[in-house]
């Protein structure tokens, strides 16, 4: 049986208990990218929270269907297309095949479909028949407009007034401000397909609708997407679907809050001051970016910060370091035993590991609150590392965080940090921050070299300068019983 969890529900405004519409399976829809130009750090929030989500609640023996789809006819891709000299549909290709790069740099799992408004014509088309059918749409020059007023409920997500709406979408025979395209007649140089209506394309609000009832069915569990699409676009969503249907749309409305720039500016293209997804992971592996993402509740505003991402990426290197120390430890007790002839750091391991599962499930299955949850991966880690100190821990430790370790794994299936190899993961770490920094490794290894040279002429004073000059460039030299090794001090942590 899956894990029964409590979830925030933008309609009701509650953390509610969720229930599925069918037991143990949950139709999940996110909106996905208008794909004119590339994911940015503001994008990756929404694709990393719904990305973990789903992740858990597989983890969590949840059956899962995730559809995230791409908007791949819009006013934005035409300009763009239009600035490029190509056509819309080749640049929004372009872009979706960009964006499935930078998605799987990032780490993160495909949906289970991905619709294309492109694709998904025929349904949007037989939706929009039905409106006009049932009443909700009437058609006039070529556009569909969805008649707001048609639909009583109009307004219960977002809590806004029909009479004081203006709907930005223009062109002719719009009856009231408040009214929205469902289909927009063809302009010159614009994508347009066939329809009863004349040539044209559809409005934007519409291909959810639409997408999400094929995958999904009319009915379904969860539908998220970013805090700045609840109005107009999942508003008109539910117009939309409820009004073709005649039954309820999506049961929650899980919405994630935005990356906010000084000024509380949203991260955008169109702001000038977007950090892309791609050129992040140049500096940082992606599950600093992924960690920087869940140690902030998801509903959260999450202010941008220029030193989030070393602090991030300082904190996953701190949860290696304890996997690492752990996973070389020694032992044959029993793990009680251990814990009792090494003390109160040894004791703390095994207390915070065995209360692990209980108190990282409660903070999860309550609203996913990944910042509490991992405050608790923090303090395990922590209390490793302390724990290593002891000087019996490396032969005597082994069994004893044992269970630390199942821990960590845990955290890697439900959350998806921990996943890489501790050696590989610090490799790239030290690439990352080198390339970051400017440095390269044949400056590091050759100035090593020297001092090599210097400790053997048993110039001391040659042999710390090197090491001082290392060092002001956060290159921190170790002498271990195996020779000399190197890190890179993530700074801004
Ligand atoms: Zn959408």
């Amino acid at each position: 049986m899956p894990a029964p969890f409590r979830l925030y529900n933008t309609l009701s405004r509650r953390v509610e208990d969720f229930t599925p519409i069918q037991p143990g399976h949950i139709g999940l829809y996110v909106c996905g990218m208008t794909v004119y130009d590339l994911c940015h750090a503001g994008h990756a929030r929404a694709m990393v929270t719904f990305d973990t989500f789903v992740r858990y609640l597989r983890h969590r023996d949840w059956s899962v269907k995730f559809v995230r789809n791409f908007t791949d006819v819009d006013d934005k891709i035409i300009r763009r297309a239009a600035e490029l000299g190509i056509e819309p549909l080749e640049l929004a290709q372009q872009q979706i095949d960009y964006f499935h790069e930078d998605v799987r740099a990032l780490g993160l799992d495909e949906p289970d479909e991905e619709p294309r408004v492109s694709t998904s014509i025929g349904g949007i088309i037989a939706m929009v028949e039905r409106l006009i059918e049932r009443g909700h749409a009437y058609a006039a020059d070529g556009n569909v407009w969805y008649d707001v007023r048609s639909f009583p409920n109009y307004g219960a997500l977002s809590g806004q007034k029909v009479d004081e709406l203006r709907n930005p979408d223009v062109g002719n025979g719009k009856r009231v401000p408040s009214d929205f395209a469902l289909w927009k007649a063809t302009k010159p140089g614009e994508p347009s397909w066939k329809s009863p209506w004349g040539n044209g394309r559809p409005g934007w609000h519409i291909e959810c609708s639409a997408m999400a009832s094929r995958c999904l069915g009319d009915s379904f569990d969860i539908h998220g997407g970013g805090l700045d699409l609840v109005f107009p676009h999942h508003e008109n969503e539910i117009a939309q679907s409820e009004g073709a249907s005649g039954c309820g749309y999506a049961r929650w409305w899980m919405h994630n809050g935005l990356l906010t720039m000084p000024g509380g500016r949203k991260m955008g293209k169109s702001e000038g001051n977007a950090f892309s997804i791609r050129d992040l992971l140049q500096l940082f592996p992606a599950e600093a970016v992924r960690l920087y993402y869940l140690q902030n509740h998801y509903r959260s505003p999450l202010p941008w910060d220029q030193n989030a991402l070393p602090t991030a990426l300082a904190m996953v290197c701190r949860l290696y370091e304890a996997r690492e120390v752990a996973e070389s430890m020694k032992g044959q007790e029993r793990a009680e035993d251990v814990a009792k002839s090494l003390g109160d750091d040894a004791q703390a391991v095994l207390d915070l590991s065995r209360a692990f599962d209980t108190q990282f499930y409660a903070a999860l299955d309550d609203d996913f609150n990944t910042s509490k949850a991992l405050s608790y991966v923090f303090e395990l880690a922590r209390a490793v590392n302390r724990f290593a100190n002891h000087k019996k821990a490396r032969k005597r430790g082994g069994p004893l965080v044992a269970e630390a370790l199942r821990c960590f794994s845990v955290v890697n299936d439900a959350l998806g940090l921990l996943g890489d190899d501790v050696s590989k993961f610090m490799q790239e770490v030290k690439e990352k921050r080198l390339g970051a920094m400017g440095i390269e490794r044949e400056d590091i290894e050759s100035l090593l070299e020297e001092r090599l040279v210097a400790r053997q002429a048993r110039d001391w004073a040659r042999a710390d300068s090197i090491r001082d000059e290392l060092e002001a460039k956060n290159i921190v030299v170790m002498d271990t019983a195996a020779g000399v090794d190197w890190r890179v001090r993530i700074t801004g942590a």
